[in-house]
């Protein structure tokens, strides 16, 4: 049969999947998936496009073409070298070395294929992409939406009624849509965006951060000089990549630039507190237009059954923070957020072509791993408080760290206790190990130790953790955390549960105490060598408000239809004061809701 492939043309980069044995596959080059989405001529007039082009744009804007998507549509022209083309034959350009890539690891002609496009482009900018694909010599089988595409990779074979709303952040365009699947017809229900706004914007904040301090200490400002910047500008985006898993990324550029006949090198460090503290106000911006996206709809946040996330920015964990706790919904990653659009496409040319597809089969932790620490319940420290660092259904293998601090002064050592589950209180997760860091600095409560967990495909879990001022270290590797946690799910649950049969009122015990402890002696709980989550401004009221709204969606269920709008606009407001780290709203806001409950609950 001939093969159907599906072709995600995008702004910043495009991808080439097929489904084989009823999982879309995506062509790689040289073990990359990606093919940047850039054209450009060598010096010596050669076609350049992908990396090779991408590589030239810094230095040769003018032979070099970028983001060609957003022309699509329009009724110009674009001059490349001495000759000027339109934006469809720029795109065909792409179109066919993603078909020549298909078409060299299939070994036979590519000449079939579904193209996405977004959801806000209109009759000429489809028709522009359907051209492109003739202009490249491809038969267009259908122009799909992006979203729509997103939606078949968790879902390709829906029967039921099914709402997901599809967060794409990519490197310059970001959108939201509400996509409504029922009996294999999907609809996008509504759609909102900016097509100025991504990734690209955080590595802007990030790159003029790092001048404007350079700038400060050296009076050299390295965004007046072409190389400078571009290698500054390379290694902000590498750090902004660090710090979606870990509290701090280091900048260092070598020789960046000479003053006074010497050397000057760039050395900083960046927090992500700071990172996000800059990227907030454009993450705002993005939650704005989800709250338009399901007014558009009609929608209110619990309508929706899935939240999925596209494009390579949603990696940055703020957005899957801000995002849930608005919509009140784990928000889905697992699928590959770059590949997840050319591999829905591929799943839509599979069902085209009359094959058979599934669901997307990603390897993911199946719990939240993470630790015990001293954390907030109800305005109080919390001892048996769980911080998760891998979260649950994240894909493997997967690497994570965090920063805690310790409790006491003069606190020369820390348990780091190592738990799996999704309770916020680890009595009610798995112990999975733990072991003692001795010999931290005697200084005030407060010392900064950064946990790091390591998970691989095997289930061999890697804990280590660091004091961050002297660097001193202390790891454990424990085996098959992941089939020990099915092993003992059993056991537990029945210990639990027997436990709960044979005392009324429940265990309060540690009831997961084991042998394996690397603890020699017993110590008195007030000299428990624990370790705080980071001191984070208003923890203490999001963790209440959390908790209310868990308590406002399980009384939803119960509640008459004229109370159930109030309640709802309540938790959006709680929600929104949330997100926006309003403080002093979200305990007005949370107040509201709480009085109205408590009036629900009586009711
Ligand atoms: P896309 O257009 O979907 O390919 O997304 C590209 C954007 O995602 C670029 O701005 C990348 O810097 C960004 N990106 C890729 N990986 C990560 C990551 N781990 N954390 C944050 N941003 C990322």
């Amino acid at each position: 049969m001939e093969p159907i492939v599906g072709i995600d043309l995008g702004t910043t980069n495009s991808e080439i999947a097929l489904v084989r044995d009823g999982q879309p596959v995506v062509f790689e080059e040289n073990g990359d998936p990606i093919l940047p989405s850039f054209v450009g001529l060598s010096e010596e007039g050669r076609l350049l496009v992908g990396a090779a082009a991408k590589n030239q744009w810094v230095l040769a804007p003018e032979r070099t073409i970028k983001s060609i998507k957003r022309k699509m549509g329009q009724d110009v022209k674009v001059k490349l070298g001495d000759q000027e083309y339109r934006p469809q034959e720029i795109s065909a350009m792409i179109l066919k070395a993603l078909r020549d890539r298909a078409a060299a690891q299939l070994g036979v002609p590519v000449t079939k294929a579904v193209i996405t496009v977004p959801a806000y482009f209109n009759d000429a900018q489809r028709q522009a992409t359907r051209e492109a694909g003739e202009l490249a010599g491809l038969e267009v089988v259908r122009i799909l939406n992006e979203p729509t595409a997103a939606s078949l990779t968790y879902d390709p074979n829906q029967r039921e009624l099914r709402r997901m709303l599809v967060y794409d952040l990519g490197g310059g365009t970001f959108d939201v849509s509400i996509v409504q699947a029922q009996q294999g017809v999907v609809e996008v229900l509504a759609s909102h965006g900016d097509t100025q706004l991504g990734g690209d914007d955080f590595d802007d904040l990030l790159l003029n951060l790092v001048c404007d301090r350079f700038q400060q200490e050296h009076g050299i400002d390295l965004r007046a000089n072409l190389v400078a910047r571009s290698r500054v500008l390379r290694a902000v985006e590498a750090a902004k990549r660090h710090l979606s898993y870990h509290p701090f990324a280091r900048i260092e550029e070598e020789f960046i630039a000479e003053k006074d006949g010497q050397a000057l090198h760039l050395n900083m460090e960046i927090s992500r507190q700071e990172y996000e503290t800059l990227i907030q106000p454009l993450l705002d911006r993005t939650m704005d237009c989800v709250q338009r996206a399901l007014d558009d709809a009609n929608l209110i946040a619990s309508s929706i059954d899935k939240v999925v996330l596209v494009g390579g920015a949603t990696r940055t964990p703020l957005i899957t923070q801000m995002l849930e706790e608005r919509l009140g919904q784990p928000a889905h990653q697992e699928v590959n957020p770059d590949l997840c659009v050319a591999m829905g496409a591929a799943i839509q040319a599979a069902i085209i072509a009359g094959a058979e597809v599934g669901s997307v089969l990603v390897d993911i932790t199946p719990h939240s791993l993470g630790i015990k620490c001293v954390g907030s319940q109800h305005g109080f420290p919390f001892e048996y408080h769980f911080a998760p660092i891998i979260r649950r259904n994240t894909p493997l293998p997967a690497s994570r760290s965090e920063l805690f601090y310790t409790f006491h002064d003069n606190q020369t050592e820390v348990e780091i206790d190592v738990y799996q589950g999704e309770s916020d209180d680890v009595r009610h997760n798995h112990r999975v190990g733990r072991f003692l860091v001795q010999g931290l600095s005697r200084v005030p409560a407060g010392n900064p130790i950064v946990v790091q967990l390591d998970l691989n495909l095997d289930g061999i879990l890697k804990v280590s953790a660091r004091e961050r001022a002297t660097g001193l270290q202390k790891q454990v590797v424990i085996e098959n955390a992941l089939a020990r946690f099915e092993r003992e799910e059993l056991g537990q649950a029945r210990e639990r549960l027997e436990r709960l049969w044979a005392l009324p009122g429940g265990a309060e015990e540690d009831e997961n105490e084991d042998e394996e402890t690397y603890r020699s002696t017993p110590q008195a709980e007030e000299e428990l060598p624990s370790l705080v989550s980071g001191p984070r401004e208003g923890q203490r009221e999001a963790v209440q408000a959390r908790a209310l709204l868990e308590k406002a969606e399980r009384l939803l269920d119960r509640t008459q239809p004229e109370d159930r709008v109030e309640v709802e606009r309540l938790m959006t407001r709680v929600r929104t004061a949330l997100t926006d780290r309003q403080w002093d709203k979200l305990t007005a806001a949370c107040n509201e809701l709480a009085d109205t409950l408590f009036y629900l609950e009586d009711a």
